[in-house]
């Protein structure tokens, strides 16, 4: 059978895809995402994760992990311990020794995006026996390690390696770097045109999982979420500050602009 095509995105496509609530809305139905991030060492990443997932149309986040009282105290709205969620956002900044954790999420039959440290010792069977949808957002050398070769080799052909993950752990794959691209394990692929290399900056990775995660637990499947957390991402970088440095909280506090300016 013939590839389907890769589509470039476009304004049009991501705005169609945006969730807005409707006068029946209540928080739950508009979604509730959990994350499962932070440590000691990187409490920041839970931090950003969390302010990703705020702007990404979910009704609720809800917080898992050691990093609580941080969390709290940038954004008190977070709901904190265990509950119902409509989608996982699991490993930024999680660091060693917690795969249990990421596992039991894998087990579930809840839609889950998994990052960062939450890819090691990720195998493709456990992501076979999924019966909810999975999104994997690594960069280039989380990919390629999840693949068993080289950075480099990643970095020379993007999209022939985001493919071949997609269809070996048969889930959908987000490969961040200088043009990002989404592949789903059908083999649709859509490129992003958005975002500026000032991007590659610390915790930027971070709230695009939270913001992908919040759309899929608004409902979007995993391709369509990716897309749209992507587009959003980038531009948000270009409102935050076109052509100079941006930190990743101003990536994530310029997103209700990127979304506003998305139609
Ligand atoms: P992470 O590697 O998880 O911190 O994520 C980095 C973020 O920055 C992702 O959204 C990447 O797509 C983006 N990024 C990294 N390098 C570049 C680049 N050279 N050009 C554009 N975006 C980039
Ligand atoms: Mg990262």
């Amino acid at each position: 059978p013939a590839r389907p095509e890769v589509s470039a995105l476009q304004d049009a496509d991501v705005a169609g895809l945006l969730p807005v609530p409707g006068a029946e809305s209540d928080k739950y139905r508009r979604g509730v995402v959990g994350v499962l991030a932070g440590s000691g060492q990187y409490p920041g990443a839970a931090v950003l994760a969390v302010a990703g997932a705020l702007r990404g149309g979910a009704g609720a986040v809800r917080y898992v992990g050691p990093a609580d009282q941080a969390v709290l105290a940038r954004f008190p709205e977070t709901l904190i311990g265990t509950g119902r969620v409509q989608a996982w956002v699991a490993g930024p900044g999680l660091g060693d020794g917690r795969l249990a954790e990421v596992e039991r999420l894998l087990a579930s039959d809840v839609p889950l995006l998994v990052d960062a440290d939450g890819l090691r010792g990720l195998s493709p069977e456990a992501l076979r026996r999924r019966t909810a949808p999975t999104l994997l957002t690594p960069h280039a050398g989380e990919a390629a390690a999840l693949l068993g070769v080289d950075r480099a080799s990643v970095e020379a052909q993007r999209l022939r390696r985001a493919r071949e993950l997609a269809e070996r752990y048969g889930a959908t794959v987000l490969l961040k770097g200088s043009t990002t691209v989404v592949c789903d394990p059908a083999g649709q692929v859509r490129v992003n045109p958005t975002g500026t290399p000032w991007l590659a900056t610390a915790g930027s990775g971070d709230v695009l999982s939270g913001l992908a995660g919040s759309l899929l637990a608004a409902g979007l499947d995993p391709l369509d979420a990716a897309s749209a957390a992507a587009y959003l991402h980038g531009r948000a970088a270009h409102h935050a500050a076109a052509d100079a440095p941006v930190t990743a909280q101003q990536v994530a506090e310029a997103l209700p602009a990127a979304w506003r300016t998305t139609s």
